[in-house]
């Protein structure tokens, strides 16, 4: 629990102390992590829009993190990524997702996408060109088959280095996509400013698309003009069928989301990516 406050006055809670405790060991046992070979990836697929109706026409994957403790089991990426961002670990921790996705999507059969994920700081921070294009070098991935996903608030702390920085991704041959897109500040002329080749929109405006009719009219304003600036459109968090339906017939070109498949260990997937089952 956090510390509560009302009004002015808060209200201390021993229970923090603990909190902070538990962050300095978890913090220690991340450190380990990789090492122990406690991180691994999930990969989720993503599918052309109009034909997953049919029968699912796979694109890619995006590639997930997810760290077993020994103790307490799974961790959430969405705790353990924030922790080692603060600590600095996630500049070893995002290279080693980096490594392991392109290695891993270099041994597919099929050429399909991989989507890997760049946290700020290892964006804003890190020599992320250098090291996408050693790991491009090291597992012979084909750059044009590398998606990277970043968050547009990154690009909002220093507009400059942002713009330089998708630049030279992009003269490597790799793409770049717009994660998360609605969810936090939002701004079209970032659309406009930033070459990117894709825009994820945010799982909350496809959770809502049968509940408020606004959603459903944002959705179709991103797509068109997403499509405007020839990009091309995800959405993410597909759970439904009427969902999907919605974003084929609004001409959002790919899906993602549970109703497509979940996060899962590659195995789940070796007929997709071309392999024989047991492989
Ligand atoms: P994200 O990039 O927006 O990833 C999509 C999240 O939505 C994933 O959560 C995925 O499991 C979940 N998801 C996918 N389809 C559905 C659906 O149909 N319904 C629902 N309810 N959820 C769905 P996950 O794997 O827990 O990851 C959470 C976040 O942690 C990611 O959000 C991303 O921001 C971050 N993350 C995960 N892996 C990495 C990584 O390797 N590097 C970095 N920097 N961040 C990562
Ligand atoms: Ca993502
Ligand atoms: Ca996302
Ligand atoms: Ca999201």
């Amino acid at each position: 629990a956090k510390a509560k406050s009302r009004g002015s006055i808060s209200i201390y809670e021993p229970e923090m102390d603990q909190q902070i405790r538990d962050r300095r060991v978890l913090h220690q046992d991340l450190s380990v992590a990789i090492r122990n070979g406690e991180l691994s990836l999930h990969y989720q697929p993503q599918a052309m829009a109009h034909q997953t109706v049919a029968g699912s026409k796979v694109i890619g994957f995006e590639a997930l993190a997810r760290w077993m403790h020994p103790v307490r089991g799974f961790v959430s990426p969405g705790d353990f990524i924030p922790l080692a961002e603060e600590s600095g670990l996630i500049v070893e921790m995002g290279e080693w997702i980096l490594r392991e996705a392109c290695r891993e999507a270099a041994s597919w059969p099929m050429p399909l996408q991989i989507a890997v994920n760049l946290s700020p700081a290892q964006f804003m921070h890190g020599d992320v060109v250098g090291l996408v294009h050693s790991i491009l070098l090291e597992t012979g991935l084909a750059p044009g088959r590398l998606e990277l996903e970043i968050t547009e608030g990154v690009l909002i702390e220093d507009f400059d280095r942002g713009l330089a920085l998708l630049r030279r991704l992009k003269a490597l041959g790799v793409r770049v996509s717009m994660d998360d897109f609605g969810s936090g500040y939002s701004s079209l002329s970032y659309l406009q400013a930033f070459p990117f080749d894709k825009i994820k929109i945010d799982r909350d405006f496809v959770i809502n698309l049968g509940r408020n009719p606004q959603s459903a009219s944002i959705v179709r304003a991103v797509i068109s003009l997403g499509h405007g600036l020839e990009m091309s459109i995800v959405a993410e968090g597909v759970e439904t069928q009427e969902q999907l339906a919605f974003l084929a017939d609004s001409g959002c070109d790919a899906v993602q989301g549970y109703f497509l498949g979940r996060p899962a260990p590659i195995g789940q997937y070796a007929a997709l990516v071309g392999r024989n089952p047991g492989d």
